[in-house]
C-alpha cells in the first residue's frame, strides 16, 4: 500500500513518525475518515470543513490546502486501486524535540499529516445492514469536547470490546440517562414516522453522515426531531439506527435485552440507507 506522509507518497513500510510526535505521546491530533464508493469520495466537503473546525478548536494550523487535500485523496484512491473502502487522514501537532505539556511553537514544529487507504469491498452491500446490529448500553465517561474529532479513542475502543464480550456489535453511551452516541457513530430512534436524534452540542461528534441523512430525510418529507432521548425510550422505540462515514445508515435491532419491533431492520432505516447511498454517490467527487 502507498501512504502519504508529510508531503510525500511512499510504501507503508517506509513511513516513519518521530517518537516525540504529540499524536503518539498525548493523543494531540485530529482525524477524518472518508468513504470511497465506485472510486469516488463521499461527503468530501463535509469532512474537510469539520477537519478545519477540529484544527481551529485545538489552535492547530493545517499543513495542507483544501485543493491539495482533495488531490492526495484522489491519488491514494488511484494508486491503491480503491473501488470501495475508506481513506483515513490524521493531523497531529507534530514532534517537538522533547515531551512537554505546553504546545510547541508552530513556527518551529510542523504538524504531522498522514493519509492511508483501507480497501473494503462490499461496503455498500453490507450483510450487517440487512440483518441489523445489536448494541449494549455503557456509561459515557469521555471528556467534554466530543465535538472535536481527536484521536483520543481509548474509551470508544473499550466500549467496542465490552460489546464484543457481551455478544453484541457496538455500544451506545449513556449520560444522565440519555443516549449521547455510539462508540463511532451517531444514534437515532424512530417512533411512528418520526426520526429522533440528539441535537448538536459539545456532547457529541457532529457527524457528517448525520447532517446528510437528516437533510435527505427532511427532503423526503420525513419528520425529524433533534432532541435527547433516554435509554428507556430507545428500548421501546419502533426502530433504531446509527450513522457514520464507514457504515452509512446501519439499523439497530436490539438494545441490551430489548428487541425492537420484530427484531428486523424495519421500514425507516433501510429506506434512509437507500436514499443516503443513492444521493451521496451521486454527489461524490
Ligand atoms: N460519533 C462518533 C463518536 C464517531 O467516532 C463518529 C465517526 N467517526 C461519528 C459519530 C459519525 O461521524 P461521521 O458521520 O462524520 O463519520
Amino acid at each position: 500500500r502507498t501512504v502519504y506522509l508529510n508531503g510525500e507518497y511512499m510504501p507503508e513500510t517506509e513511513a516513519r513518525v518521530s517518537v516525540f510526535d504529540r499524536g503518539f505521546l498525548m493523543a494531540d491530533g485530529v482525524y477524518e475518515v472518508t468513504s470511497v464508493l465506485g472510486g469516488r469520495l463521499i461527503d468530501f466537503d463535509g469532512h474537510t470543513v469539520r477537519l478545519q473546525r477540529s484544527l481551529d478548536e485545538l489552535e492547530m494550523r493545517s499543513p495542507i490546502s483544501r485543493e491539495d487535500l482533495l488531490e492526495v485523496h484522489r491519488e491514494l484512491v488511484r494508486v491503491n486501486e480503491i473501488d470501495e473502502g475508506m481513506i483515513y487522514l490524521q493531523i497531529t501537532r507534530g514532534a517537538p524535540g522533547d515531551r512537554d505539556f505546553v504546545f510547541p511553537d508552530p513556527e518551529t514544529t510542523a504538524p504531522t499529516i498522514v493519509l492511508f487507504t483501507q480497501n473494503k469491498p462490499g461496503l455498500a452491500d453490507s450483510p450487517a445492514a440487512k440483518k441489523g446490529i445489536k448494541v449494549i448500553s455503557i456509561d459515557d465517561i469521555r471528556w467534554g469536547r466530543r465535538d472535536i474529532k481527536t484521536v483520543q479513542l481509548l474509551y470508544p475502543s473499550m466500549g467496542k470490546m465490552m460489546a464484543k464480550k457481551a455478544g453484541a456489535d457496538d455500544a451506545w453511551m449513556i449520560e444522565d440517562g440519555f443516549v449521547t452516541e455510539g462508540t463511532s457513530n451517531n444514534a437515532y430512534i424512530v417512533k411512528g414516522n418520526k426520526i429522533i436524534t440528539r441535537a448538536l452540542s459539545n456532547d457529541i461528534l457532529h457527524g457528517i453522515t448525520r447532517a446528510a441523512v437528516l437533510r435527505f430525510a427532511r427532503e423526503a418529507q420525513m419528520e425529524v426531531e433533534e432532541r435527547s432521548f433516554t435509554l428507556e425510550e430507545a428500548r421501546t422505540a419502533d426502530e433504531a439506527f446509527v450513522t457514520s462515514a464507514s457504515t452509512f445508515v446501519m439499523p439497530v435491532v436490539q438494545i441490551d435485552d430489548a428487541v425492537l419491533g420484530d427484531g428486523t431492520p424495519g421500514r425507516v432505516a433501510p429506506r434512509l440507507r437507500e436514499i443516503y447511498l443513492e444521493e451521496s454517490v451521486r454527489a461524490a467527487v
